[in-house]
């Protein structure tokens, strides 16, 4: 099987309309340019072009029905792109986010915007903690993200973000068991509602890729989210 014919039958497993042609071309080249950028600065560790499509393209795509969803969907911490990327090129009829603070993984994926001509993707160089205090609060219905945070500094980052009826899609692995302990009340001075974990598919079916769902419920009180200080000195729960 080819590389596009994978990606093809990979997003119907995922239970999404399985992508084009096109699109699965497009996957690959955004991979292509991130290894590429990768030579130049770390993007995403020492990885070929197999582990590219399983670990971070294919991984990516397997929450993609979830986040299918949702019309305004924000990744914070978005790194190279993921799932970011990924996602805006399998769900064109999703406007996407894409927010890190580190100013040169924004100003790739900029470029690699540009190169393959995606127009549902906006990216932004800031400090989750930062913008939740601006225009961007309460402005989402879907906030994603993979790898940033545990679960009580990542849901302080996010819950700001989302708007009333919304949700957070965090992207996890097993842990997110012991990432929840004792998490009811923090949840709840955030305005938020820990919702299903969900079992995703993946490519190789090495470790167990889970989608954790929480639910915004009332709006986030102005005092969160806290300075980054505060957020990693007296973690909610
Ligand atoms: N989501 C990507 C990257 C994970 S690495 C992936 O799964 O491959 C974590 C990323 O989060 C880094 O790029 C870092 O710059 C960013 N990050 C960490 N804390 C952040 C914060 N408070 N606000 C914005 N970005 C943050």
């Amino acid at each position: 099987m080819t590389s596009t014919q994978l990606l093809i039958s990979f997003t119907e497993k995922c239970g999404i309309t399985p992508i084009t042609q096109a699109q699965a071309h497009k996957l690959l080249r955004f991979g292509e340019l991130v290894l590429d950028t990768n030579k130049l600065f770390n993007l995403v560790g020492d990885v070929d072009m197999d582990t590219m499509l399983s670990k971070h393209i294919a991984d990516s795509l397997a929450g993609a029905k979830y986040v299918g969803e949702h019309k305004r969907v924000l990744d914070v911490g978005t790194g190279a792109g993921f799932p970011g990327m990924p996602l805006a090129i399998a769900l064109p009829h999703v406007q996407f986010t894409l927010m890190d603070a580190t100013e040169k993984k924004i100003h790739f994926i900029a470029s690699a915007v540009k190169e393959l001509g995606l127009t549902n993707v906006t990216p932004v160089c800031a400090r989750a903690e930062e913008a939740a205090l601006s225009k961007y609060r309460e402005s989402f219905d879907g906030v994603i993200s993979r790898a940033v945070a545990p679960m009580v500094r990542l849901c302080e980052y996010t819950v700001p973000f989302i708007k009333v009826g919304g949700r957070l899609l965090a992207y996890k692995g097993p842990r997110i068991h012991e990432e929840y302990t004792n998490s009811d009340e923090g949840l709840k001075r955030l305005g938020a509602v820990r919702s299903d974990i969900i079992s995703l598919p993946s490519l190789n079916n090495e470790t167990e890729h889970l989608l954790a769902l929480v639910n915004k419920v009332s709006p986030t009180p102005k005092s969160f989210p806290r300075t980054n200080a505060q957020i990693m000195k007296k973690p909610l729960w």
